[in-house]
């Protein structure tokens, strides 16, 4: 174990109350592209750029584009927890986490076993009806070849995702604040933080350590304690 993994090593055992905050990176060692690496979703060309794309706007006048990107893009329904998530699940069993705050919508950390897990952008294994609230599987969107309506209702069917142009929901937000300032270690990992709300939420940790594992340089690493440049599951999977 390198020196870096070794004094992460030191924090996770002396602390009881971890926070884990993480984003699209986290599961790209699932083989879920992330968005903004040079070989995420956002560098590759589309008709129109993914950020209009999965916009609420787009998704009411266009959802014929909306949900052949969405079934292509955003639907990894085979991918497996890697040896981040699994770690997590492993130290919340141990009773050593507040929670798991993500901004992905794959649900790999609950496939893991992590049951404290805020999303704040929502999750793909929800979807329902807007009009009647009717539920559906992501099976039912992955198999449906254009947007059908709801079979109870007629209205649209919405994923429980939170695009652009959407607020973020206030009982997870609520949740993931208060794991947040109940931590005293909070590992963020696997992402950009570039997307607010979400991002700014880093901002409520008031505990002893802040740790930063990402591959690549992110607006905070100045402020960590802790930074690792590198694969978070390679990381966390080091760790017992
Ligand atoms: P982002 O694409 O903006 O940034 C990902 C970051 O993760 C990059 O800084 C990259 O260097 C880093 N990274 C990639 N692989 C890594 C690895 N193995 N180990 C460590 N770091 C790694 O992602 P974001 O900040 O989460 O923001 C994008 C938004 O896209 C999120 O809000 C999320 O909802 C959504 N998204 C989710 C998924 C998913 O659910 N798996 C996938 C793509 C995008």
């Amino acid at each position: 174990m390198d020196a870096k993994a070794e004094a992460l090593q030191h924090l996770v055992d002396s602390s009881n109350r971890i926070v884990f905050f993480g984003g699209a990176g986290v599961s790209t060692e699932s083989g879920i592209p992330d968005f903004r690496s040079t070989d995420g979703l956002y560098n590759q060309k589309y008709d129109y750029p993914p950020e209009e794309i999965l916009s609420h706007t787009f998704f009411m006048r266009r959802p014929e584009e909306f949900f052949r990107f969405y079934r292509d893009k955003m639907l990894p329904l085979d991918a497996k927890p890697n040896r981040a998530h699994l770690k997590l699940a492993e130290w919340e069993k141990a009773g050593k986490m507040t929670g798991v705050v993500t901004q992905n919508i794959d649900g790999l950390h609950q496939a893991a076993g992590s049951k404290k897990v805020f999303e704040l952008h929502g999750s793909i294994h929800r979807n329902y009806c807007v009009k009647c609230g009717k539920f559906y599987p992501p099976e039912f969107i992955r198999d449906c070849g254009a947007p059908v309506p709801c079979c109870t209702c007629g209205g649209r069917i919405k994923p429980d995702v939170v695009l652009y142009e959407e607020g973020l929901d206030n009982d997870v937000v609520s949740g993931a604040v208060h794991a947040i300032t109940s931590a005293d270690l909070m590992i963020v990992a696997g992402t950009s933080l570039t997307v607010y709300p979400a991002a700014g939420l880093i901002r409520y940790f008031r505990g002893r350590h802040l740790v930063l594992i990402n591959r690549d340089a992110t607006p905070v690493d100045s402020e960590c304690d802790l930074v690792i440049h590198g694969k978070v599951g390679e990381i966390l999977g080091s760790l017992s």
